[in-house]
C-alpha cells in the first residue's frame, strides 16, 4: 500500500529513535524489518505516515531502518503485512 510520509517535520535523529521507541512499545512483533516493501533492512527509526481513505485519513507511526528513515520521500510503498501503530495512543 502507499503511505504519505509526513515524517519531514522530525528533523532530528532523536525524535526519529524516540518515535521508534513509541512503535516498539505498542508493536507485537517489534524486532522486524523496515516496512518499504523491498527494503530488507531490520528497522531503527520510527516514521509518521498518513493513510488516507475516502472519508478521512489517519496517522500512524511505521519502522523504517537508517537509510529509508534518512531519505525523506513524500510517498512510500509499505509491505500490506507492516504493523501500522495509530500516532494517539497513550504512552
Ligand atoms: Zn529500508
Amino acid at each position: 500500500m502507499i503511505l504519505t510520509n509526513i515524517s519531514n517535520e522530525l528533523k532530528t535523529e532523536e525524535a526519529k529513535r524516540n518515535w521508534f521507541d513509541y512503535w516498539t512499545h505498542f508493536s507485537e512483533s517489534p524486532k522486524s524489518y523496515c516496512s518499504e516493501i523491498n527494503c530488507c533492512n531490520s528497522n531503527s527509526h520510527g516514521a509518521i505516515v498518513k493513510k488516507e481513505t475516502h472519508f478521512k485519513s489517519d496517522t500512524f507511526v511505521i519502522p523504517l531502518c537508517e537509510k529509508h528513515s534518512n531519505n525523506y520521500t513524500f510517498q512510500i510503498e509499505v509491505s500490506d503485512a507492516v504493523e501500522m501503530i495509530p500516532i494517539d495512543f497513550c504512552l
